[in-house]
């Protein structure tokens, strides 16, 4: 009789498990063993294997197709593959991945000169991440706000962070006492002091929050993982009145919202105001890991050697091909295919909220749209990756898309095609596992009796 190996019995909880999340998958593959057992567990995986993408395509290692509504989180901006960001990464692998913040490479500083074309702020920093530029913009603030009659290592008077509800800015230190999910942040407590929340677009509570002790309020110009809310006229002009006022700094967080995403180069670009840092990363180097810190000259003057570092952040490779990213923008016109694209998809989701009545909401701009239902959202993503389509749920009741901005017309169509088929044959669940029951319940009530 032949014995099963540890290793056999394994292969088959792996085999289970892929079965019983309803996701076609590799059957027994190694590589998802490996990740299981040596991975740290910090997400929970679709147990399928993304092999390779090309537009607005992936495909997995069944070689099963899905439509990528949701672009690796607001990174894959151009889709997969794209031959213009394909031909600048052969070419400058073949130079020099890596060369040093001790030099000048060729594509730092035209870099630099773009993006401040674009943002209206005048000086940059490269990061490596997203969480990276928050944490470096916080360090600003401090800097900033620090008289110089304050001893160096003493808490400055003026030391407090504003930042909103339902924020989310990264997982660093910093990035995490700004983050109001107390699930991100608790767990790892004391973080950085200071910071306090306002309540989302409530200019009163911002009123009575912001005093001289303020060095900064950071703010998502629209909330990503928040559930795409975007921030009003009112409360960003009062909150950038307040900032000048008080002598702190508006920093406004466009790691997913910035660089196209909206169908303006900033979020922010909406309003009449500038903040004094605006942050970025995501799409930055159309999926190289590439962040950047924005600021104006006032706040670059408090800024010497020595101060802030990096070793990776702004390399050759990632430079170039983030040059090539916004190039790519311009010369593609892809602003107006994302207002267009956009405009297409929001109708298209009105007409099916029309129809299912657990559509709460459509939120957005641009390519960054929120779907709120008053059910369960996990169930609808799972659902749309047996029928082949990638999106993702945030705050528990909001879907989320982040198509890339070359999609076409075709493409919202077939979108607007599968997602009714997923609206229409997903079982609906009433309440998240770990809920924060934010569905209105007679709504959910109702939905589930369906
Ligand atoms: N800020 C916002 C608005 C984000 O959406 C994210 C990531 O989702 C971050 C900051 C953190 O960026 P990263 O994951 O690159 O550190």
């Amino acid at each position: 009789m032949m014995r099963t190996s540890p290793r056999k019995k394994a292969v088959s909880r792996a085999a289970f498990k892929s079965k019983t999340s309803g996701i076609q998958t590799v059957k027994q593959d190694a590589r998802l063993l490996d990740a299981e057992k040596f991975l740290l567990p910090t997400y929970k995986r679709a147990p399928v294997i993304m092999m390779h993408g090309r537009g607005a395509y992936v495909f997995d290692a069944t070689g099963k197709k899905y439509l990528d509504f949701l672009g690796g989180i607001a990174v894959n901006a151009l889709g997969h593959a794209h031959p213009r960001i394909v031909k600048v990464i052969r070419r400058e692998a073949a130079r020099a991945i890596h060369l040093s913040n001790l030099y000048h490479n060729a594509h730092q500083g035209p870099l630099a000169r773009k993006l401040a074309a674009w943002s209206g702020l005048d000086r940059v920093f490269f990061t490596n991440s997203g969480t990276e530029a928050v944490d470096g913009a916080m360090k600003l603030a401090r800097l900033v706000a620090r008289n110089p009659e304050e001893a160096p290592g003493t808490t400055a008077r003026k030391h407090r962070f504003l930042a909103l509800e339902n924020s989310f800015h990264g997982r660093t230190f910093g990035a995490i006492s700004v983050t109001s999910t107390e699930k991100y942040r608790l767990p790892f407590a004391p973080v950085v002091p200071g910071a306090e929340f306002v309540r989302f677009n409530d200019v009163a509570d911002l009123e009575s929050k912001f005093d001289s002790t303020v060095c900064a309020i950071l703010l998502e110009t629209i909330q990503g993982e928040g559930g795409i809310r975007s921030v009003s006229e009112a409360f960003w002009n009062r909150a950038r009145a307040l900032a000048t006022q008080h002598g702190a700094l508006s920093i406004a967080d466009e790691i997913q919202c910035g660089l196209g995403r909206t169908g303006r180069y900033f979020a922010y670009q909406k309003f009449s105001s500038k903040p004094d840092i605006a942050l970025i990363a995501k799409p930055l180097a159309a999926g190289l890991p590439l962040g950047a810190i924005l600021t104006s000259e006032a706040v670059a003057s408090r800024v010497s050697p020595g101060m802030h570092g990096t070793t990776f952040g702004g390399g050759p490779l990632a430079c170039a091909a983030a040059l090539e990213f916004l190039e790519t923008i311009e010369s593609e016109k892809l602003l107006e295919n994302i207002r267009a694209r956009g405009a297409e998809l929001r109708e298209g989701l009105a007409k099916l909220a029309a129809k299912f009545d657990f559509i709460r909401e459509i939120r957005g701009e641009g390519l960054m749209v929120g779907v709120e239902l008053s059910v369960e959202g996990a169930p609808f993503v799972a659902e749309a990756m047996q029928h082949g389509l990638l999106i993702n749920c945030t705050h528990d009741f909001t879907l989320r898309l982040l198509p890339p901005f070359i999609i076409n017309r075709a493409q919202v169509r077939e979108f607007l095609r599968l997602f009714e088929l997923i609206l229409a044959t997903t079982p609906q669940q009433a309440f998240a596992s770990d809920s924060g029951k934010t569905a209105d319940p007679a709504r959910v009530a109702h939905a589930a009796a369906r």
